[in-house]
């Protein structure tokens, strides 16, 4: 971080709340000297990771643009794209835009594989601003007719050398073709190489160059810790042992999704321990509130998802503790990282399960060492639950009408069946019924 703040930018008051909704102060160094040029039109070439802030380094132009040029949307034309190698990525990407386009009248769809198309033709068909995808379903969207590039003011191709590393070359340079020659490009990859910068070439015109060493956390002062578990109750048994453990001052515990998050609280509530959890579908109060009690230290573990996590800089976590491991390798050093700031050290633990052992394997090849494996037995105590707390029930008011008359449905027997129809009897939605009221 820098003492530049994002306001010397000339950016546009909505980018700007958006921005401070999003605990943005500072730009990051690729934002400072990336947005500058991109806002003056030029093309890109940056060495930046992810973790250093690329996303809104090329994101904030293009939407700034986009909403200052705004057009009426065409169904399947893009006016942006961006590319990037992995699922998880292209999702993130796609959440980020959506925080900083919250205000402005922008649209982002993401298409990726391993999923139905049908939902992703049904967003570009209303019309798409900005467009986030993988090479692979991006293609067959295109040959299907759904996308059409011939507009595409902004390129961007992000994690270039990864793409090289997963053969997607050929595809990338297939839907160069696809591209108007008159457009804005950005190209980011981790790595310069002579093979990357040739790649390069073919894309980009008189590029500003943007270099940035990530800001890597010093792994080596973190004691990194990998417990082998084998089912999922054994991770929180395993979790809840080593939370009830008093070196433990300040924990910080990631969960894959939010929804994981929420359980782990009230589980965690059942064996008195305080915690909270911290997520996207959280309000912006309810995030702020629990950042505050956890830095005060009134409540000792926070449980969070990756996204909401990002920007969060509290000292003094004393743990950081993988409650899934994440499968994207750079995630493990970002979020083991918060426990190490200002060079003191801290403790990592990772819960593996079976199936998670293939993103250890690419973290430890991220990080050049293999995690140290920790006895897991020790923590495999029973923990005492507490019962679970009855849901309070819902008082329903003598006028208020139930589903199935709502729906004007025959309600259901007390074994929850619906009752059989005679023969000859028409249901109250059906053809017959309607006839009556025709007549
Ligand atoms: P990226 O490299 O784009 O994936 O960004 C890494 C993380 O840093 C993301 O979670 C961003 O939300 C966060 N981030 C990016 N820029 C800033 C900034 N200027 N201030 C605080 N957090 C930021």
């Amino acid at each position: 971080m820098s003492n530049q703040e994002f306001r010397d930018f000339n950016l546009i008051k909505p980018i700007y709340r958006a921005l401070r909704d999003m605990d943005y102060t500072n730009p990051t160094p690729v934002q400072m000297q990336a947005i500058p040029p991109l806002l003056a039109g030029r093309d890109l070439l940056g060495c930046a990771q992810t973790g250093t802030g690329k996303t809104a380094a090329f994101s904030l132009p293009i939407i700034q643009h986009l909403a200052k040029n705004q057009r009426r949307r065409e169904r399947g034309f893009v006016r942006a794209l961006i590319v990037t190698p992995t699922r998880e990525l292209a999702a993130q990407i796609y959440e980020n835009l959506n925080m900083y386009s919250k205000y402005l009248d922008v649209n982002s769809v993401v298409v990726f594989g391993g999923v139905k198309q049908n939902s992703q033709v049904k967003s570009l068909n209303r019309g798409v601003d900005i467009l986030v995808a993988t090479p692979g379903r991006l293609l067959d969207l295109i040959n299907q007719g759904y996308i059409k590039l011939e507009k595409v003011e902004f390129f961007v191709l992000d994690e270039a050398d990864r793409m090289l590393d997963m053969g997607f070359i050929p595809d990338v340079r297939r839907i160069l073709g696809h591209l108007p020659n008159k457009r804005q490009t950005m190209f980011f990859s981790a790595t310069l190489s002579p093979k990357i910068i040739q790649l390069s070439k073919s894309m980009i015109h008189n590029p500003v160059r943007v270099d940035v060493t990530p800001e890597k956390p010093v792994v080596e002062l973190i004691d990194q810790r990998l417990m082998n578990v084998r089912t999922k109750q054994e991770k929180s048994t395993v979790l809840m042992n080593i939370l009830k453990d008093q070196n433990v001052t300040r924990a910080l515990v990631f969960t894959r999704t939010k929804h994981g998050a929420n359980k782990l609280v009230k589980l965690l509530a059942r064996a008195d321990i305080e915690a909270l959890g911290i997520h996207g579908n959280k309000t912006q109060s309810a995030r702020e509130k629990a950042l505050e009690s956890f830095k005060a230290g009134r409540v000792k573990v926070l449980i969070a998802t990756d996204i909401a996590a990002r920007g969060i800089d509290v000292e003094g976590i004393s743990h950081v503790i993988n409650h899934d491991i994440p499968n994207v390798a750079e995630t493990y050093v970002h979020r083991i990282g918060r426990t190490a700031r200002a060079g003191s050290g801290g403790i990592s633990i990772s819960l593996c399960s079976p199936e998670e052992h293939p993103f250890i394997r690419d973290i430890e090849k991220l990080i050049k060492q293999p995690i140290p494996i920790v006895d897991e037995r020790p923590y495999l105590t029973r923990v005492e639950l507490k019962p679970v707390e009855p849901k309070p029930q819902r008082q329903t008011r003598p006028s208020q009408k139930s589903y199935s008359q709502k729906r004007n449905r025959k309600p259901r027997n007390p074994q929850g069946q619906r009752r059989p129809k005679q023969r000859g009897q028409a249901s109250p939605g059906s053809k017959a019924r309607r006839g009556n009221y025709n007549r």
